[in-house]
């Protein structure tokens, strides 16, 4: 399910590229009729007539999503484009450096179909070679003047170029986004939102490190809700999970910017907190109590309160994580047995 809905995305992404690629074209293509209808080269100002008309085509084929006979339609384009228009004004008009764009368009298609790929690239290739093979040296219909034909080599040298940078450019910002997407889903909590617990030990573990070199304290919260096991009796699951993105909501805005939360369990949750003190730590977690238990968490016809036991350490030179992460929870058991709805600080 979750694999099929980054496939979308990123096929999404590729279409909307190609809405783009189609767009820009087109408009360009629209520059090029008057350009070349300015400079006598009349059979080329009515192929781009035919250009416009394409990129036209593609973009209502797309908004259709017929996405394949769009892509279509621009490989005809691009490819019978720079076939009549070096035809036209001949080889050294440099039209034909625009095939090379294709190349990284079709390796980033998105196709179910295996063979696609190599066989267009294929076919790219012997396309490009059997036109400098056949139209190199052939007289063109429109002759332009020397400087002209340069000119406009240059220009198609420098676009193609910008082109390329472009689509670069832009699979560069999807993979980034992509990685950014993943990022988010691998480190964060689907259900509360805050970190899950494998990227708050990860996080722990590199404040472990830096104490060594800074003599700065870290404490730990180990915060469980009360018998919240009755809670989803009671109402059902739908509920608890309301009292966990509440609960959640809250230790997330009463504590610091510099501290971390994580989703540590079920109805588990652990601050870690750079630079406090265990009796600073103490105080947030009192703090925390007192507002988780004057929250009230809206289900159907009902408010359901809460409330939950506190469990502070901090950590000693030259320990590894586990350590007061053991002793935080070894006081949130002692307040658990001592009747809940407290905060205990660890005494070793
Ligand atoms: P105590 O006060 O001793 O902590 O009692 P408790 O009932 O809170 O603790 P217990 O560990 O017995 O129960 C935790 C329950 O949390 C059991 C489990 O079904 C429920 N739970 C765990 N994850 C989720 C979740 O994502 N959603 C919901 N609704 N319930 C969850
Ligand atoms: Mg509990
Ligand atoms: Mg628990």
């Amino acid at each position: 399910m979750k694999d099929k809905r980054s496939r979308r995305n990123t096929s999404t992404a590729f279409w909307g590229l190609m809405y783009k690629l189609a767009t820009v074209a087109g408009a360009t293509h629209v520059m090029f009729v008057g350009l070349f209808y300015g400079l006598g080269a009349y059979t080329l100002a009515k192929v781009n007539l035919g250009s416009v008309l394409l990129f036209a085509l593609s973009y209502v084929c797309l908004k259709k999503r017929l996405n394949l006979l769009a892509v279509g339609l621009i490989m005809l384009e691009v490819l019978g484009h720079a076939i009549l228009a070096v035809r036209a004004i001949g080889w050294d008009s440099g039209f034909h450096y625009y095939l090379l764009v294709v190349v990284p368009v079709l390796v980033i298609s998105k196709t179910r179909i295996p063979a696609f790929k190599p066989v267009m690239l294929l076919t790219l290739l012997l396309v490009y070679i059997g036109m400098d093979m056949v139209m190199r040296d052939l007289p063109p219909y429109d002759v332009l003047s020397a400087q002209t034909l340069s000119g406009l080599r240059y220009f198609n040298i420098s676009v193609t170029f910008l082109l390329l940078i472009y689509l670069s450019g832009m699979y560069l910002r999807l993979v980034t986004k992509a990685e950014d997407a993943l990022r988010v889903l691998a480190t964060t909590d689907p259900l509360t939102q805050l970190l899950n617990r494998r990227s708050l030990l990860e996080i722990a573990e590199y404040e472990v490190v830096q104490r060594k070199r800074h003599q700065a304290p870290l404490a730990f919260i180990l915060a469980d809700i009360d018998h919240f096991k009755s809670i989803n009796d009671q109402h059902g699951h739908a509920a608890g999970d309301a009292v966990l993105r509440a609960v959640s909501q809250t230790l997330r805005q009463a504590s610091r910017e510099q501290d971390s939360i994580a989703r540590w369990g079920g109805e588990e949750f652990l601050i870690l907190m750079p630079d406090a003190t265990q009796d600073m730590a103490v105080k947030v977690a009192e703090r925390l109590r007192q507002q988780v238990q004057m929250l009230e968490v809206p289900f159907n016809d009902t408010v359901i309160r809460v409330s939950m036991t506190f469990g502070v350490s901090t950590h000693q030179t030259d320990e590894i994580v586990d350590a007061p992460l053991n002793r935080a929870d070894a006081a949130l058991y002692q307040g658990k047995m001592a009747g809940r709805n407290q905060v205990v600080a660890s005494t070793a």
